[in-house]
């Protein structure tokens, strides 16, 4: 008889008593990651600030916004170092 993986036991442990949620991933200010540290389910927020079901089309997102937060960010530091030394 075969027995059944862990996978399946943790995805039944889930729907009973929810996922274990952790942030995984930093994306902006307002958007993160998260993954289920029970079945490894991923989650992200998306435009509405709502959560929803980290699929590669989201990924793609994210890793954009990761990049213009990033380009963002660096802007800002270089400008108030501007402000700064004048
Ligand atoms: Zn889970």
């Amino acid at each position: 008889m075969k027995t059944s993986t862990s996978t399946s036991v943790s995805k039944l442990y889930c729907n009973i008593f929810g996922h274990q949620y952790d942030v995984s991933k930093l994306v902006t200010k307002h958007v993160k990651e998260y993954t289920c540290k029970c079945c490894k389910k991923q989650l992200t927020t998306n435009g509405n600030g709502k959560l929803t079901e980290l699929t590669p089309k989201f990924k793609e997102i994210n890793s954009t916004l990761e990049s213009i937060y990033a380009r963002r960010m660096s802007r800002l530091k270089q400008k108030m170092y501007a402000t700064t030394a004048a």
